[in-house]
This record gives C-alpha cells, structure tokens and sequence, in this order.
C-alpha cells in the first residue's frame, strides 16, 4: 500500500483513483428533509434517494467500480450454456482461492440458501463467530439453529482489541465435543457484518479450521466483507505483516472447504457464489443451482455483472484498492472520536457506527434509540443510515419488545464512493446533531409488520422534537442548507 504522510501532519485518507463518471447528488432544505422523513414513516429505508445527500444505508451493490470492471462488462458473453464469461469468472477465482469449482448465485443469501438446503435439517447446528440475518433465516426456516461462538470482546461496543471478530475457541471446541453429531459445518464471517464489521485474524482464522477438521467437521468461509479482513490482517497482525494480500488470501481459502460470498461486496458487483476446491463437495451441491439460481454458467446473475466480478476480485488483491474503505472509516471514527462522540471501536470495515444508547441516554429502548438517531442526522444533514438495534429484532412470541443488546446507527460507507470533504461534512452534522442531542426524542410504531419491520414498519414520534430540531437548524445556520 502506498505509504503517504502529509507534511503538515494531518490525517486525512488520500483518494488513490480519480473520478470519471459522476452522479449528481441533491442536498434539500431542512424542513424537506423532515418532511421526507415523516413521509417516510421514520424508517430511513423508505426514504426516496431524490431526498438523499450522503446515502451511507449499506455497502451492498453501491460500491464504486473501476474503469477496467466497465470495460470488461462491454465483452460479456451471453451464451447460455459454455460462456467464456463463466470461464473467466472461475478462472479469476481460481487465480484468487485455487478452487477448482464455481457455483453462481444471484447475490450472497441465494449461495446461502444452496449450503443450508444440502447440510441443514431440523435439529442441525451451525456454530459460527456471528449471525447475518440472511443466514440465520436459512439456517432456522429449514429447523437448524445458530450458534454465536465470537470471543467476549467481540460484543463490546468499545475495546481497542484489533480482531473482534475471532472464535472462542474453548467454546468453539466444547460444543464440538458435546454436540458434534449435529454439526455438519463451522461457519466463518470474515469482516463480521453485524458487529460493525469487525475482523479476524490469519491466527485465528487458521487454528479455528484446524480444530473443526480435528472434529471430521466442514469449515465454511462467508467471504463477503473478505477485502476488509484482510486489510486489517494486513495491517494489524505482525505474523502477516510480510506476506502480500494474494498469500494471506491463499492461506485462508487453502483451509476452507467452501467460501460462498456475496459480490454486492466481494468483487464490487452484484451477484454472489460459492467456491470450492473438492469435487464432491461441488457435486452435492450442483443441481441446486438450475433448480433456484439459473443454469450452472450463470446462475441468475447478469453475465456483464459477472465480468466485472472477475475483474474485482483480482483488484481486490490490490492493498491500494482495498485499504480505500477502511482508511475512510478509520478517519470518520477518529474525527467522531476527537470530537466526543460514541462510536464503536476500534473502526471496522463497512462503515461506522454511532452507539445510540451513550448519544441520546435520555431516549429509552423501548422508543427505539437507534432508529430515532437514524431520523435526526438525516433530518441534520440529509446523511441516511440504517437502524441497527431493538427496531431490527423481532417481537417475541408473546408480543412483548425484543430489546437489542446493542442500538447502534449503522453509517456505511460504500468503497471509494465519497470523498474526504463529504465524510468531513456528515461528521460536522452529527457534532451538531450531538450538541444538540437533548432535542431528540422517541419513536412509536404506527404500523408493525409481523415479520422485517425494520424494512417496512412506520413509525412517529412521541413528540414534536422534529420540528424542533428544524428550528434549531435554522437558529444555527441561517439560510444554509
Ligand atoms: C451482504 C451479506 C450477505 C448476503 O448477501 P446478499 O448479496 O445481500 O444476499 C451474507 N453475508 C454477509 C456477511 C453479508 O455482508
């Protein structure tokens, strides 16, 4: 990775590319923008991208591709069955993993959906660092149940420990030993998603894959947010520090059974798969693909998108290339940090995220903090994240309100999409925002779905704190946007 310092000393993450295609982004008034957001029932999923400035949502599908990912989408070969697209796509991840064997799927949750249908049945066990949500369903829709093996640190929103992500692996191996004959594989998520992208280690990673085959046991790679994990590997731990991002790639996929991932993030594309180096493995497996995906060269996906998948997976072996997200979310969290705001740490991949519960103490869980928090910095910056908390749970069977263990705002940053100066601005809102935290209030459904509220559920607030946030905007910045 290049190594730039500023003379001056000033932290900032250089952009190393340049942009050619823009897309023109709309900046509304204050008062819009708590208008979009009572329109869009306090959900900032049901916000229309026109009232959007800074849409830091999810990193899934958006993020920025490169010159030659275009160009190579210009020669795609559309042929249904023997397409060289495919070739050149499973060349590309041979090159990448050395697995001999691709199965294509439309995004990560369809190559999820083809592992849980071959190994899960009711009364099977997947232990797994972390839970996705995607994966999680699969898992219980077909009677298989999770379980979270993460270290104790791995769930505490603040810790300067540099793999949050690891196993436990005394617990990992005690439930082995006592519930071995239920468990056909060990899942696990690089860059853990849902605990603020948090990574593992090459150690960890290799002496959890170690023990599992010790067990007769399948170890599962969700490569998904990979490029960060392995950034972080990179830079964080003195046994890879020379070894170049191919080899540290090469030593984790050489002890994976299968790596299955989601190319909306591995790869900037969309689509997904799964790879593999034995070719039973794949045989199990293979005739699910015509069967839910598409026929086995494309499964489902646009064969342009696969093209571009071939071309980003060999860029994401290149450290200038991966290193642009997390150096832009280290910067945002270290900004939000100067400034004494609660984020979670140390800085992940994927985004950064504000820890409600220490933002707004006043709001309690049952009036869903995150969710409030996710209202008041689009109504202070016109900056969209997504709800992390007790709005994201399920009820439980009997009604009553699952409480998240923890309520964070989810401030993606899809990679290399925004600048240096649109980060600075969306941390300038949220001091404002945080200086003027008092104001923020609650949040009460008005409509609840049974099942993925978090996408569809509308809510108000129990007070007026938007208008009132509007008018200390206006008190603030006079005419400005
Ligand atoms: C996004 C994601 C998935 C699901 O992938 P989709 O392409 O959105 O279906 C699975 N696992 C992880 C870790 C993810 O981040």
């Amino acid at each position: 990775m290049a190594d730039i310092h500023f003379y001056t000393g000033e932290a900032l993450p250089l952009e190393l590319h340049k942009v050619r295609i823009v897309q023109h982004l709309n900046l509304v008034p204050v008062e819009r923008r708590a208008e979009a957001i009572a329109e869009a029932g306090y959900n900032t999923f049901l916000l229309r991208n026109r009232d959007i400035f800074l849409d830091m949502l999810t990193d899934s599908g958006v993020n920025a591709m490169s010159d030659r990912q275009l160009a190579a989408m210009m020669i795609a070969d559309d042929s249904y069955a023997g397409s060289e697209t495919f070739t050149r796509l499973t060349d590309a991840l041979e090159r990448v993993f050395g697995t001999k064997y691709f199965l294509p799927a439309h995004q990560g949750r369809a190559a999820e959906n083809i592992i849980a249908m071959t190994f899960v049945k009711p009364g099977t066990i997947i232990p797994m660092n972390y839970h996705f949500t995607t994966t999680k369903a699969h898992i219980t829709r077909l009677g298989g149940t999770v379980e979270e093996v993460v270290i104790d640190e791995g769930v505490k929103v603040t810790s300067d420990f540099p793999f949050k992500g690891n196993f436990d692996l005394e617990k990992l191996e005690k439930l082995l030993k006592e519930k071995g004959d239920r468990i056909p594989f060990v899942r696990i998520e690089a860059g853990t998603n849902l605990i603020g992208g948090q990574p593992l280690s090459l150690e960890n990673i290799e002496k959890t894959a170690d023990l599992v085959h010790r067990y007769g046991k399948l170890v599962v790679m969700d490569a998904s947010l990979l490029q960060d994990n392995l950034y972080f590997i990179k830079v964080r731990e003195e046994k890879a520090k020379n070894l170049s991002i191919p080899e540290i790639t090469r030593r984790i996929s050489e002890k994976m059974d299968i790596i299955y991932f989601s190319a909306r993030k591995l790869g900037f594309a969309r689509g997904g798969g799964i790879s593999i180096h034995d070719k039973s493995l794949y045989l199990k497996m293979r005739e699910l693909v015509p069967m839910f995906e598409g026929f086995l060269t494309y499964g489902g996906m646009s064969v342009r998108e696969m093209e571009a998948m071939a071309v980003g997976l060999d860029e994401t072996m290149d450290m200038d290339v991966i290193s642009q997200g997390p150096l832009f979310i280290e910067y945002m969290t270290k900004e939000l940090i100067k400034l004494g705001i609660p984020v979670v740490t140390p800085a992940g991949g994927l985004g950064c995220h504000l820890d409600a519960s220490r933002f707004i103490p006043h709001v309690s869980q049952e009036e869903y903090p995150a969710g409030a928090l996710g209202a008041a910095v689009y109504i202070a910056g016109s900056v969209r994240g997504m709800e992390r908390g007790t709005i994201s749970e399920q009820r439980e069977p009997d009604g009553s309100e699952h409480l998240a263990s923890v309520e964070l705002l989810r401030l993606a940053l899809p990679r290399r999409v925004f600048t240096a100066s649109q980060v600075k601005y969306a941390v300038d809102r949220i001091k404002w925002l945080y200086d003027n935290r008092n104001l923020i209030g609650g949040l009460r459904f008005v409509e609840e779905p049974s099942s993925l509220r978090f996408f569809f559920g509308r809510l108000e607030p129990v007070s007026d704190w938007p208008e009132k946030l509007v008018r200390k905007f206006r008190e603030d910045f006079g005419e400005s946007l």
